[in-house]
């Protein structure tokens, strides 16, 4: 048995032409599975029956067991799935005015260790399929208001960019307009930093959001709270962004927690507009960190996360405060999972 959303369309016509069907039989199947949200084979009446017999004995839909489902007081809703190996994935649904933000796992845990975040303390497991991240989407739009997901980020657990060729080819099937169709603006890949996959996203011909986690503006200190700055330092990772918002001509956003006593000083704000001083195309996203009781990390007072922000604006920098969201049921990376498999 295959998972049917492991094709794109052009993989699906030719794989149904294989077992006897026409080539628009792949259309129809891709119009129940992403305009209809109907996930059962019996249930897709312009397929005849015979046919239908045939993409259930090939195929399946869907993989998960939705093990819990925790909504917010602010209405951001998080989901446990366990996935066809007994693996436990994470996804957020993030309601704000008129639009929905379903948020995302790329892998099975995290390679990266970063010292703040939860995703990494039980080590890597694997990557998550294609198909895997399009039903972490057909879940979230499930639980959405009107089922509803109007914009994608890839912030869940796991790094994109480690995960390449599924997270894109998940990405394109998102974005095509027979499939989920979410466009391409309002769908973000989140990266520690990793450069290599930074330059390749610049070449796929779409104009995806790229969101880089900063973090730190200094090597010694980014290098501390983020062991990958060892083998992409600021300098360059910063020059990769430049290029891909030359080529894409899309707006690059440095994700920035505060960190008490860590990272966010009013040196540490001078830092990091020195290092973005002749770059054009960015804005930066601060985000009062998440207290892990894992960690000894704490958020920044507010008087100080306030100070940051004036500095960056002095300095005519393109700033937003991330509100926290959903803090009450451990929405933060990781958290949840962490949490269970603990137990
Ligand atoms: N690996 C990717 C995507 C997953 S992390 C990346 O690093 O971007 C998604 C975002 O959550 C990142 O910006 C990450 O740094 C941030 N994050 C991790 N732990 C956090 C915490 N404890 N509080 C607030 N944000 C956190």
């Amino acid at each position: 048995m295959r998972d049917i959303k492991e094709f794109d369309l052009k993989e699906l016509e030719k794989e149904l032409l294989s077992l006897g069907l026409k080539a628009f039989h792949a259309r129809q199947v891709f119009s129940w599975l992403y305009k209809k949200g109907v996930l059962d084979f019996n249930y897709m009446s312009d397929i005849p029956k015979g046919l239908r017999k045939g993409l259930l004995d090939k195929f399946y839909t869907l993989g998960f067991k939705l093990l819990k489902s925790l909504k917010s007081e602010d209405e951001t809703q998080k989901i446990l799935l366990e996935v066809k190996d007994g693996s436990y994935i994470e996804a957020v649904t993030i309601p704000a005015k008129a639009r929905v933000t379903g948020c995302i796992s790329s892998q099975v845990g995290c390679k990266y260790r970063c010292t703040f975040c939860a995703s990494g303390l039980l080590g890597f497991k694997r990557n998550l399929t294609t198909g895997e991240m399009i039903e972490e989407v057909i879940y979230l739009k499930d639980i959405a208001s009107d089922n509803r997901i109007t914009h994608l980020v890839f912030m869940g657990t796991g790094e994109p960019m480690d995960n390449y060729a599924n997270v894109i080819k998940a990405i394109r099937i998102i974005n095509s307009s027979a499939g989920l169709n979410i466009g391409a603006r309002r769908i973000t890949v989140s990266t520690c930093g990793i450069i290599p996959g930074i330059e390749r996203l610049s070449s796929e011909g779409l104009q995806l959001e790229l969101s880089v986690s900063l973090h730190a503006a200094n090597d010694d200190l980014r290098s501390k709270l983020m062991p990958v700055n060892r083998k992409y330092p600021l300098k360059e990772l910063i020059k990769a962004c430049k290029e891909y918002s030359s080529k894409t001509r899309r707006q690059v956003t440095f994700e920035y927690i505060l960190i008490k006593g860590i990272n966010s000083s009013l040196n540490d704000a001078r830092d990091l507009v020195n290092l973005l001083k002749d770059f054009k195309l960015f804005k930066i996203n601060l985000i009062p960190s998440n207290y892990i009781p894992e960690f000894k990390f704490k958020p920044a007072d507010k008087k100080d996360a306030d100070s940051f922000k004036e500095c960056l604006l002095r300095n005519r920098i393109n700033v937003t405060m991330r509100r926290e969201r959903g803090e009450d049921i451990n929405a933060a990376c990781g958290q949840l999972r962490l949490n269970y498999a603990k137990n």
